[in-house]
C-alpha cells in the first residue's frame, strides 16, 4: 500500500534525493529540521534530541532540528567530522507563498570549502583539491576558497600526489576515476573526504579566466574540475578566484610531508601542536595573512637565489633601518585580514562590520606607505612605490557606514545620513511619526487627566496607548477602542493612531529595504577592485613576514647567510639549533661549525646517546631551510650553496597512515633517498639500521654509505652507534668523520655538545644507562658484556664482509639457536646468587 505523505515531506524527499551523501538541513520557519537517517545520525552527532513527526497514515518520520540563529556552529561541527551539509532555504516568504513555500539548496558546506570563521584558525589554510588522471600523470589543483588562491601541478606518480596531498593537509579530494581501495582506506586516514566531480555550469563562463595561465592539459582538467565543483557547492558569486598558478614541486626546496614532519616545521612531532615547532618560533607576525604567508615560505624554501636576495635585502633594509621598522609593525597590527575580507565581498557574505574593517585596514596602508618612503634607505623607498593604497575605497566605505552598524545587513541602521536623499526622507517620516506619538500622548494626558498614560509597541498589536487600572474609569470609551487586558493596565487604540502607525511602519520597512539595496551596492562596488585589494594583501603580508624575519634577527642575533653558486662546500660557524636555544632554560646552547669542503660529502656522527647528534643535524637542516626562505639564520657567519632536496631518517615514529613497522618505514625512508637524492641535495641519517638486529643493521648502513659515497654525492650527516663504521674512512675519500664531545668525571659521563673532528673512543652507552637510573645489576652484566665483545672484535676485521657471530670468531662452527641461548644463560649467571641445586637444574635442562 502506498503510503500518504504531506506535501512538505515530498517536497522535503525529492531535494534529499539529489544530495545522497550531504546531511540536508531543510528550514523550516525558525528551525533546520533533519529527517529519516539524517534525524538519527545528527542526533547522535550533534547531541540533538530525537523525536518524530506523526504521519498520520504511515509509520513516524525521525525528526531533529537546530534553531536557525545556532546553524552555523552545527554545521561547523558535521564538516569537521568529515560530513558534508546541504543548506535548503525557504526561497520565498511563507507569509506571501501560495500553496507550498518554495525551497531549494542555496549552498553545499564540505570540508574543502567551509570558511571558518574561528580566531583559532585564522592562520590556517583551508584548501580543497582536485585530482585528475590519465596515462601520462596526473593533474592537481588546489584552492583556499577563503582567499581565492588556487594553484595546479602536474605529477607522475601516485606517491608524490600522497606527498602534495599531506603536505597541503587538505580535508577534500575531488577525484572522479576509481581508486584502489587500499588508495581510499589511506586517503580516509588521513582525513581527506573524497568526492564526486560534477557537470561545469554554465556559470563557469564568469570564472573561466581562472585557467588563463595554464598550458598543461592535466592541469586545466584539474582546475576546471575544481571550478565546477566549486560552482555548484557555492551557488554563489566567485569574483575572488585568482587566476591559477602553476607550479612545479622542482622550484621550491623539496621535502616531503615526512621530512617537515620531522624536522618539525609547522607541528611538534610529540604534542602534534604548533608550540615547539619552526612556525612557532618564527611566528611573530602581526597579521593573520602574514602568518598564513610565513606558513607557506616555511613549507616552500626557494631555490632561486635571485628571490632568495630579493627576501634578503628588504629584510636588511628593515634591520638597518630598525626605526621604520619598528613603526611599520605598529602600523600592521591595525591591518586586518585584508585577504580573507575580499574573499567576503567576492562570496556575497561580508556584513557591515567587515566592510568597516576592510576600510580601518586600507587607512593604515597611507602611513605604512608613508614610512618606507621617507627611509633613507632606497629598497624601503622602492616597496612604496609598488604600494597602491586603494584611497577610494576606503572613503566610499567610510562615507556610506555608520560607525557602529549591526552585525545584521538586513535590519537598517547601517548607512549613513546624507548618503541618500530617497532613505532620509522615510528617515524623517519615522522621526516624524515618533514625534506625533510623543505629542499625541502629551495632548492626551491633559485631555483625560490620565497623568501617567503612555504609548507603547508590540508586534501583535502595533502601536497602543496603556492605561493602568487606577485610572481606568477616566477613559474617553467614544475615542478609545480596547485591544487588550493586563493584569494591571489596559492597552487601548485610537482612529488616528492606527494612521499615523500605518505611515511609521511603511517608513521603516521601506528604509531597511533601502538600506540593504545601498549597502549591496557599495559591496558590489567593492568587488571591482578585488583583484587590487588581492595584490595589496599580498604586498603588506610579505612586508609583515620580512619585517618579522627583521625584529627576529636582532632579537636572536640571527645573521643574512651568503650564497655560493660554483661550490658545494658549507662553512658554517658557530651555528645553533634555533628553537633548542630557545627553549633550552638553564643550560647554554653551545654553537657548532658545519665545515664539510667540496670534497667532502659525507660526515659520520659519533658520541654517546643525548650528547647532541640528533641536534646538530636538525640545526643544519633548519639553517638551510631558513636561510632559503630569505630569513637570516642562528650563527656568526655562513656560507651556503643552494639545496634542491631534503631527505630525513630521523625519529623512531611509526608511520600511523599505512601502518608500517618502524624499521619499514626506515627503509622506505632510506629508499626515497637513496633513488631521488642529487649532489646539491642533503641528506639526514640517524641511526638507519638501529630497528633489526646489530649486524644486520650495522651491514645495511655501511652499505648505505659507500652507495651516497660512490653513486650520490649528496651532502650527507650520518649519525650511528655502529663503531665499526668510523673505520671507513679509510676507504671512503669523501667520508669523514666527526664526533660529539664527552669527558668522563669520577666515573660521571659530562656532555660536552661540541662536535670534533674524528670518532668518539667509545659510546657511553652504559653511562647513559646509569644516568638513568637502571639497576646495579643490569649495569654491572652490560659492563661485563661489553668487554668480551671487545675482546671480540679485537680478533676481527672492524667492519668486513662476512657475517660476525656473536660469541665466537667466525671461523669456528656455525651454532645452532639453541646452543647460542645454552651459552648466554651460561653468560648471564651470578653464581654467588644461586644455591648448587639450582644450578644442578640448570645443567640438567641445558
Ligand atoms: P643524541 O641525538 O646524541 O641522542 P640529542 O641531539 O637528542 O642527542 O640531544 C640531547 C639533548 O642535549 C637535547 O635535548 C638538548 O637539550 C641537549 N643539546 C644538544 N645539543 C646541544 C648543544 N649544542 N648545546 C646545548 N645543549 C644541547
Amino acid at each position: 500500500m502506498a503510503e500518504k505523505i504531506t506535501p512538505m515531506m515530498e517536497q522535503y524527499y525529492k531535494i534529499k534525493q539529489q544530495y545522497p551523501d550531504a546531511f540536508l538541513f531543510y528550514r523550516v520557519g525558525d528551525f533546520y529540521e533533519l529527517f529519516e537517517d539524517d534525524a538519527v545520525k545528527g542526533a547522535k552527532l550533534l547531541e540533538l534530541t530525537l523525536t518524530h513527526r506523526s504521519n498520520k497514515s504511515a509509520k513516524p518520520i525521525p525528526m531533529a532540528g537546530v534553531p536557525h540563529l545556532a546553524v552555523d556552529s552545527y554545521i561547523n561541527t558535521l564538516v569537521d567530522k568529515g560530513y558534508k551539509v546541504a543548506i535548503c532555504e525557504q526561497l520565498e516568504d511563507p507569509k506571501k507563498a501560495q500553496g507550498m513555500v518554495k525551497r531549494g539548496i542555496i549552498q553545499l558546506v564540505t570540508p574543502g570549502t567551509v570558511i571558518n570563521d574561528n580566531p583559532d584558525q585564522a592562520k590556517e589554510s583551508n584548501y580543497l583539491t582536485s585530482l585528475c588522471s590519465n596515462s601520462q600523470g596526473w593533474g592537481l589543483t588546489y584552492c583556499d576558497l577563503s582567499t581565492g588562491e588556487s594553484y595546479a601541478t602536474h605529477l607522475t606518480s601516485w606517491e608524490m600526489i600522497v606527498n602534495e596531498l599531506l603536505s597541503l593537509q587538505t580535508r577534500e579530494l575531488v577525484y572522479g576515476e576509481t581508486l584502489t581501495s587500499d588508495k581510499q582506506i589511506f586517503l580516509k586516514k588521513a582525513g581527506i573526504t573524497l568526492s564526486q566531480p560534477v557537470k561545469l555550469s554554465k556559470e563557469h563562463a564568469e570564472v573561466s579566466y581562472v585557467t588563463q595561465q595554464l598550458h598543461n592539459q592535466l592541469e586545466i582538467a584539474a582546475t576546471k574540475q575544481l571550478l565546477a565543483y566549486l560552482l555548484a557547492t557555492q551557488k554563489r558569486s566567485l569574483a575572488h578566484l585568482q587566476v591559477t598558478q602553476s607550479y612545479e614541486p622542482n622550484q621550491y626546496l623539496q621535502m616531503s610531508h615526512i621530512v617537515q614532519t620531522n624536522l618539525e616545521l609547522i607541528k611538534s612531532a610529540k604534542t602534534g601542536k604548533k608550540m615547539g615547532s619552526l612556525f612557532w618560533l618564527l611566528d611573530k607576525t602581526s597579521t593573520a595573512m602574514g602568518g598564513r604567508l610565513l606558513k607557506s615560505w616555511i613549507e616552500r624554501p626557494l631555490i632561486s637565489l635571485s628571490e632568495i636576495k630579493s627576501r634578503q635585502l628588504v629584510v636588511t633594509a628593515l634591520f638597518d633601518d630598525y626605526f621604520s621598522r619598528e613603526k611599520i609593525i605598529k602600523q600592521l597590527q591595525g591591518v586586518y585580514d585584508l585577504e580573507r575580507l575580499t574573499g567576503r565581498v567576492a562570496l556575497g557574505s561580508a556584513n557591515a562590520r567587515e566592510l568597516l574593517q576592510l576600510a580601518d585596514s586600507l587607512a593604515v596602508v597611507p602611513e605604512i606607505i608613508n614610512i618606507l618612503a621617507n627611509s633613507k634607505n632606497e629598497v624601503l623607498n622602492d616597496f612604496a612605490q609598488k604600494i597602491d593604497p586603494l584611497k577610494g575605497i576606503h572613503d566610499l566605505i567610510v562615507k556610506t557606514i555608520v560607525e557602529n552598524p549591526p552585525l545584521s545587513t538586513k535590519e537598517g541602521g547601517i548607512i549613513k545620513a546624507g548618503v541618500s536623499s530617497q532613505l532620509d526622507r522615510y528617515r524623517d517620516a519615522m522621526m516624524n511619526g515618533k514625534k506625533w506619538l510623543a505629542d499625541m500622548a502629551n495632548s492626551e494626558r491633559e485631555k483625560t487627566g490620565i497623568n501617567n498614560l503612555r504609548v507603547g509597541y508590540n508586534k501583535v498589536f502595533g502601536y497602543y496607548i496603556e492605561v493602568t487600572n487606577s485610572y481606568k474609569d477616566k477613559v474617553p470609551l467614544d475615542r478609545y477602542m480596547r485591544k487588550q487586558t493586563l493584569t494591571n493596565a489596559e492597552r487601548y487604540i485610537t482612529v488616528e493612531l492606527k494612521e499615523h502607525e500605518a505611515l511609521i511602519l511603511e517608513a521603516q520597512d521601506y528604509s531597511t529595504d533601502l538600506e540593504y539595496e545601498l549597502f549591496t551596492n557599495l559591496r558590489e562596488d567593492i568587488k571591482k577592485y578585488i583583484p587590487a585589494l588581492q595584490k595589496l594583501a599580498k604586498q603588506l603580508s610579505s612586508l609583515d613576514v620580512l619585517s618579522t624575519f627583521s625584529l627576529l634577527s636582532e632579537q636572536n642575533n640571527y645573521v643574512c647567510p651568503q650564497f655560493s653558486q660554483d661550490s658545494s662546500a658549507i662553512n658554517i660557524v658557530n651555528g645553533r639549533h634555533p628553537v633548542v636555544e630557545k627553549v633550552m632554560s638553564d643550560e647554554e646552547y653551545i654553537p657548532n661549525d658545519v665545515k664539510m669542503d667540496e670534497q667532502t660529502n659525507i660526515f659520520l656522527i659519533t658520541g654517546p646517546n643525548m650528547s647532541g647528534k640528533s641536534t646538530y643535524m636538525r640545526q643544519l637542516a633548519l639553517i638551510i631551510i631558513m636561510a632559503q626562505m630569505g630569513c637570516f639564520i642562528p650563527a656568526d657567519s655562513a656560507v651556503l650553496p643552494i639545496f634542491d632536496k631534503i631527505f630525513t631518517r630521523i625519529g623512531a615514529g611509526d608511520d600511523l597512515i599505512s601502518g608500517k613497522s618502524t624499521f619499514m618505514v626506515e627503509m622506505s625512508e632510506a629508499n626515497i633517498a637513496l633513488k631521488n637524492a642529487t649532489k646539491r641535495s642533503l641528506i639526514l641519517f640517524d641511526e638507519i639500521g638501529r630497528g633489526t638486529a646489530t649486524y644486520d643493521g650495522m651491514a645495511l648502513a655501511g652499505a648505505i654509505i659507500k652507495y651516497l659515497h660512490d653513486k650520490v654525492g649528496a651532502k650527507t650527516l650520518f649519525a650511528t652507534h655502529y663503531h665499526e663504521l668510523t673505520d671507513l674512512d679509510q676507504e671512503l675519500a669523501h667520508f669523514k668523520n666527526i664526533h660529539v664531545g664527552a669527558t668522563q668525571e669520577n666515573g660521571h659521563l659530562i656532555f660536552l655538545h661540541k662536535i670534533l673532528p674524528g670518532a668518539a673512543d667509545q659510546s657511553y652507552g652504559i653511562h647513559v644507562a646509569q644516568l638513568a637510573g637502571l639497576p646495579t645489576k643490569v649495569l654491572r652484566e652490560a659492563t661485563h658484556m661489553l668487554k668480551q665483545l671487545e675482546k671480540h672484535s679485537d680478533n676481527q676485521a672492524a667492519f668486513s664482509d662476512e657475517q660476525l657471530d656473536l660469541f665466537g670468531s667466525s671461523d669456528q662452527h656455525k651454532m645452532s639457536d639453541e646452543e647460542q641461548d645454552v651459552l648466554t644463560q651460561i653468560k648471564n649467571l651470578y653464581l654467588n646468587e644461586i644455591t648448587p641445586l639450582q644450578v644442578m637444574q640448570l645443567v640438567a635442562n641445558w
